[in-house]
């Protein structure tokens, strides 16, 4: 399989050099050259598969002969070997139309470590045959860093760094990052907001010299693999229940939501797919009015959601102007100058063709998690809560039943969940001492000099 750039300027790469790259060098995303096709047998034999076997069955092919089946096979059997839920990925009913699909049974409790768990092990494959290191540096709200951590922790060939905003994550979360065992990971509090974190890292990956020194790479949810790694939530459930099957994804980034667009274009039966969006709309609202607009992030209590600007809806805007390269940059160069982009007629009907969406506020996200509660008997977590409110607020499809991803384990926001059901949700067994276990982190100002000298002075690759 090959891979170009949305702004089709950059070399087209196999999927292993798609996977190490992350970010094409013109500055777009990695997309298939062509969308692989499922055909119907295909599709029946994923019939009551388990969910290691659906994810070998969907991904091995924006793979191709680069890794052999077998050795694929495998390398997912183990990245899913140590969840805590027998189905991985299982399924609970709500309502008779209505079924949670729970995917946050891996080590860091939200849905990111179903496709990082896999990444962390095939970024150690490609290294290994490369005998080459790689030194990891991340910026993170919350979930990204500590599934990043918990992905590249056993790697020999990785250092993983990650930088969180100092008393601006929750403790369960700054807790996951801390607590990790490995002298390969280091987590990073700095004295500062989210933004600056990230305009840290970016300085980092500016610098090409450093870049070269350390082997900088990223692992956030631009990567392609993380993408194909998610195609398998849309076909498991599918084939668990039976085709067609519609969807109800929490959005922050759009990667989730994109990869229900591609189980379609694979061939899946996927119905009618519905993004609940929290007040940080802007995917919302592009919906409704064929206008992508720039605004300022609000806080919200699904923070993992707090986006305006989602990386992955360029992988969505080459799919919508015919796969025109030229287009994309020139409408991506547009909304970087004017904070605006304008769909046309054509391109936005199609987008309403492929996405219903619907914003929901923290008010409305609180008295769901109640009422979920009430009438079913289980917790759920804001931005799950956010999900099933946009899916209760949309008009359904009466022929299919829909599924809401839940995204994250309630405990993992605890506050929220007890805000609103008086109850406190308990960590699964595992986890049980994390607030025992001793915390390891390094603190430090908004200081790219001291960061800089940190990473040299801890990165292995430095030393190579
Ligand atoms: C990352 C995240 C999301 C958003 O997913 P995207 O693929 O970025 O749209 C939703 N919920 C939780 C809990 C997350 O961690």
């Amino acid at each position: 399989m090959r891979y170009q750039s949305t702004r089709g300027q950059a070399a087209d790469l196999g999927f292993e050099e798609v996977l190490l790259a992350g970010l094409a060098s013109d500055g777009g995303l990695y997309v298939p050259g062509h969308w692989p096709v499922m055909n119907a047998a295909d599709i029946d034999r994923l019939r009551g598969a388990d969910y290691p076997s659906v994810v070998t069955a969907t991904m091995h092919r924006f793979i191709g002969d680069e890794i052999s089946v077998p050795e694929f096979t495998r390398l997912v059997a183990d990245s899913y070997a140590g969840f805590d839920h027998k189905a991985v990925a299982p399924l609970k009913q709500l309502d008779h139309d209505l079924w949670l699909m729970e995917l946050f049974h891996g080590p860091t409790l939200a849905f990111k470590d179903y496709a990082l768990q896999l990444v962390g092990r095939l970024f150690d494959r490609a290294l290994t045959r490369r005998g080459e290191h790689l030194t990891i540096v991340g910026a993170t709200s919350g979930d990204t860093g500590s599934a990043a951590i918990e992905a590249c922790r056993t790697s020999a060939r990785i250092d993983t760094f990650i930088l969180f905003p100092k008393g601006r994550v929750s403790e369960v979360q700054r807790r996951q990052m801390t607590t990790a065992p490995g002298d390969n990971v280091h987590a990073i509090a700095v004295d500062g907001t989210f933004d600056d974190c990230q305009d840290m890292v970016k300085a980092l990956f500016a610098d090409a010299a450093l870049k070269r020194e350390l082997s900088l790479s990223a692992v956030n949810s631009i990567n392609w693999a993380r993408i194909a790694a998610q195609i398998a939530f849309y076909a498991f459930a599918i084939s668990a229940l039976g085709g067609p099957v519609s969807f109800a994804v929490p959005t922050g980034n759009f990667g989730n939501s994109y990869a229900a667009a591609a189980a379609r274009w694979l061939g899946l039966p996927v119905a009618q797919v519905t993004i609940g969006a929290n007040s940080n709309d802007a995917l919302a609202r592009l919906i409704a009015t064929g206008t992508l607009e720039r605004r300022a992030v609000t806080p919200t209590l699904s923070p993992s959601m707090d986006i305006q600007a989602p990386s992955n809806l360029e992988r969505l805007l080459f799919e919508l102007f015919g796969r025109s390269g030229e287009e994309v940059r020139s409408q991506m160069d547009e909304f970087r100058k004017t904070g605006k982009l304008a769909l046309g007629k054509e391109a936005h009907a199609e987008l309403k063709r492929l996405f219903a969406a619907h914003a929901v506020d923290d008010a409305a996200t609180l008295q769901t998690m109640q009422s979920v509660l009430a009438e079913s008997g289980e917790l759920i977590d804001p931005h799950t809560a956010v999900a099933v409110a946009a899916a209760r607020a949309t008009a359904r499809d009466q022929h299919s039943p829909t599924v809401v991803l839940a995204t994250a384990h309630p405990a993992k926001f605890p506050d929220a969940v007890t805000r609103a059901t008086k109850r406190h949700p308990d960590l699964p067994g595992r986890l049980a001492d994390l607030l025992q276990r001793k915390e390891r982190l390094t603190e430090m100002g908004k200081d790219l000099s001291a960061l800089r000298s940190f990473l040299r002075s801890h990165a292995r690759r430095a030393a190579a």
